[in-house]
């Protein structure tokens, strides 16, 4: 009898992205479907997995989310500004179809998890993970275990020291300034009038971007220590970021504390676009066991 397989969906706020790999991480099918309304969309879901002899299925879901297992809305995503998605029954509509265990986690939860078992974290005991791009967010794992209490962490909004020379108000829906009001791709696009990708590698607007992408590396350090920190998401496939965000931390830090040498303590993730696959995968397999 062929070996079943893991489940991975990516939940994103433009995309989901569906794939299917073997125990070992192998991504054996990968297709991606836009993220329109919960009808649409789960039903592409669903049709795309009852193709497969599935296992286990891992999701890591935009969010806020309920995490927690003994919640009556676990499962659900809850307060998010997507509105049609707004308290939706994320897996008990899975689990309508597919009586297999499912785990559940931010979306960048799971990119932080494929890195620590697969990416650059592989082997150490700790790591977080930011991603950049349409918005911001963050997740820690320490000893194969998501950081989290009352609900998962919400590091993409906290409070920036504002650039000196930046006039941006920002654009977070509920905070304005916050990290991701002032350093997310649709801020970066706002305040330069192009969009990130177009803007060339010595506009002033990648020295701001460095300066508040070191602030939340700067934050996350004294925080929790981490053994190494990750940045990701779309915004970061501009080059010249990483080297100034090193520059720009070890001024903040001022050699406060000891960290391990920057280019292994600051890098981006070495699976790439792969991080969230391998990561659901992987937590597929974990809650399979
Ligand atoms: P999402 O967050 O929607 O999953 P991305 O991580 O690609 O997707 O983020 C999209 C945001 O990142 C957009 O605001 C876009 O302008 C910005 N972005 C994407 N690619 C680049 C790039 N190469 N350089 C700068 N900004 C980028
Ligand atoms: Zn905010």
């Amino acid at each position: 009898m062929a070996e079943k397989l893991l489940g991975s969906i990516e939940a994103g706020g433009t995309k989901f992205v569906c794939g299917v790999g073997t125990d070992d991480l192998t991504i054996v099918n990968r297709v991606s479907f836009p993220t329109t309304t919960p009808a649409e969309t789960m039903k592409l879901v669903i049709d795309y997995f009852k193709q497969f002899d599935l296992k286990a299925i891992g999701v890591g879901s935009f969010g806020p989310i309920d995490i927690h297992q003994d919640s009556a809305t676990y499962g659900f995503i809850t307060t998010t500004p997507k509105l049609a998605w707004e308290n939706f029954d994320f897996i008990g509509a899975l689990k309508k179809y597919f009586d297999i265990p499912i785990a559940w986690t931010t979306d960048v939860n799971a990119a932080a998890y494929g890195e620590y078992v697969a990416g650059s974290a592989q082997g150490l005991a700790s790591c977080v993970y930011y991603t950049i791009g349409t918005g911001i967010g963050g997740g820690a794992i320490q000893e194969g275990q998501f950081i989290e209490g009352f609900s998962h962490p919400e590091m993409g909004h906290m409070i920036v020291k504002k650039h000196p020379k930046d006039t941006f108000v920002g654009n977070c829906p509920f905070h304005q300034d916050c990290l991701e009001g002032m350093a997310a791709g649709p801020a970066i696009e706002k305040r330069a009038g192009q969009k990130g990708q177009e803007l060339p590698a010595d506009h002033v607007a990648w020295a701001m971007e460095a300066y508040y992408i070191a602030q939340a590396v700067y934050n996350t350090t004294l925080l929790l220590s981490p053994d190494v920190m990750i940045l990701g998401g779309g915004v970061m496939q501009q080059p010249q970021l990483l080297p100034k965000i090193r520059f720009e931390f070890e001024k903040m830090l001022k050699n406060y504390v000891k960290t391990p040498l920057l280019e292994e303590y600051i890098v981006t993730p070495k699976l790439g676009n792969d991080a969230g696959t391998i990561g659901c995968l992987a937590l597929a397999r974990k809650t399979a066991i």
